[in-house]
């Protein structure tokens, strides 16, 4: 049996994530920015909480988990990096560490550059990667504890994953990341497409995500830094695409 994965709006821009095992009725929420959003999800489908795994140590994203974990008993699975940031943390998880929700398996990969403790969780049976604040659609995290090339190497490292991952990001940014693109990516058609689609999901209550890794290849200014046209834009023709990505970040920053 497939496993099952819900995606929701929480707080402001977060989105919760929610994937559970039918077989053994495990589930897990991927991060829990807000206890009430992720107990509403549980409750619609009847679902009981057993995990949560936590991708970085920021509030917006670990908010949620004493309630939950006073509530269910469920385990909290945090990164190691993240020390005792990450409350109710049970176990401490390092690159290449696995992580089971009950039949399904996640590997653990370090993927830091928006912070230094951030992971990701691969489920590879699944194709999903639950990515927190490294790549959004259409765009990528904020630098904040850097440096810019670790963020890099970490969508590097994504973007070699198979093009029909599913690509859960912590935020829904998609408009604001959307006008970005287009500014940094002008005339490209797939992205206008994307671009169009986005707001009419908005429009409809929507959010586009998941992606697909192929969808973000083609859209995704932050993966296309080693294309010529991000290049021009940015002037830095025939530049290392790692240095046309940091000009886009701090555009982006500032824009
Ligand atoms: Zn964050």
């Amino acid at each position: 049996m497939p496993a099952e994965i819900h995606a929701f709006r929480c707080l402001s821009d977060n989105i919760g994530v929610l994937i559970r095992d039918p077989a053994s009725g495990a589930c897990a929420a991927i991060d829990a920015p807000e206890e009430e959003a992720i107990l509403a999800a549980l409750d619609a489908r009847g679902w009981r909480l057993t995990d949560i795994l936590v991708t970085h140590r920021h509030a917006d994203h670990v908010a949620g988990v004493p309630g939950l974990k006073a509530r269910f008993g469920c385990r909290v699975v945090a990164p190691a990096k993240a020390g005792d940031a990450v409350p109710g943390a049970d176990e401490r998880v390092r690159e290449g560490d696995r992580v089971r929700v009950g039949g399904l398996e996640a590997e653990v990969w370090e993927t830091p550059g928006h912070c230094d403790d951030h992971v990701s969780y691969w489920f590879s049976g699944e194709g999903a990667l639950f990515a927190g604040d490294t790549l959004f659609t259409l765009g990528c995290g904020r630098v904040l504890e850097g440096p810019m090339e670790a963020l890099w190497a970490s969508l590097q490292r994504i973007a070699a994953l198979p093009g029909n991952t599913q690509v859960y990001s912590g935020h829904d940014y998609v408009l604001s990341n959307g006008r970005f693109a287009l500014m940094a990516d002008p005339g490209n058609a797939a992205l206008e497409a994307r671009v169009a689609e986005a707001e009419a999901a908005k429009a409809e209550g929507r959010f586009l995500v998941p992606s697909t890794l192929a969808q973000e290849h083609a859209t995704n200014p932050f993966l296309r830094a080693g294309e010529p046209a991000l290049a021009r834009s940015v002037e830095r023709e025939g530049a290392p695409a790692v240095e046309v990505f940091k000009a886009l970040r701090e555009w982006k920053n500032r824009a």
